[in-house]
Formats: structure tokens, sequence, C-alpha cells
């Protein structure tokens, strides 16, 4: 059983009835990574009572990828051994900090140009 159907069938044991277009369900699965069709379910199931309609789906699998993205992120700044949490301490007195070039390379550039705000 391919991705697509295996998470096609637990959207269908958990609504059931609500669902029928299996095509346009997996012809607007097509172009996904298997990990943010798989992770976009588990979403649903776990927060909507209700069976999403495919264009809804569609958008939070957009929302998934930068959960995603996010947590990839956190993970690299947590290995990085560069820096405190994405953080390299200038002077820790006066808690002065610049992001890592390591493992934040956009935040630096930004901070370099002198654009950078933490957040
Ligand atoms: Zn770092």
């Amino acid at each position: 059983m391919s991705i697509q159907e295996n998470c096609f069938d637990r959207i269908v044991a958990a609504y059931p009835a609500q669902l029928e277009h299996r095509s346009l369900w997996m012809q607007s699965w097509a172009d996904l990574e298997n990990s943010v069709l798989s992770r976009t379910v588990d979403w649903f199931l776990k927060h909507w009572a209700r069976c999403p309609t495919v264009a809804e789906f569609k958008a939070e699998t957009v929302n998934e990828r930068n959960r995603i993205t996010v947590a990839a992120q956190r993970d690299r700044m947590n290995a990085c051994p560069n820096c405190e949490s994405g953080h390299v301490v200038i002077d820790w007195d006066k808690a002065i900090v610049h992001p890592c070039q390591s493992c934040r390379p956009e935040q630096f550039d930004r901070w370099q140009r002198g654009e950078y705000r933490p957040s």
C-alpha cells in the first residue's frame, strides 16, 4: 500500500461516510512529499471533528511544511557546536549576542547588514 492510500484510509476511518472522491484526493496529493502528507493527516485527525475538503487539506499542507521547517531549524540549532541555541554570545554580562553563522545563516546575514531584529 502506498503512503497516499494509507493516508486516505486513515482519513476514511476517522471520518466515516464523508469521503467519496478517492481519485480526486489522490490527484491532489500527487505532488506532496510523503512526510508532509502523513503529518498533515495526523494534524487533521487530532484537531478536526469533521472531514476537511480537498482544498482545506491542501491549504494545511502549507502550514505543515512551515512547521517542519521550523522544527528542522530548531534541531539544527540544538545540534550546532558553534553557538548557544542559535546565538553566539559576545558578552555574557551585557547579554550581547548575534545569530549564529553556522546554523542560522539567513539571520546572520541580516544581522551583518544591520537589519536583524531579535524576535
Ligand atoms: Zn549555531
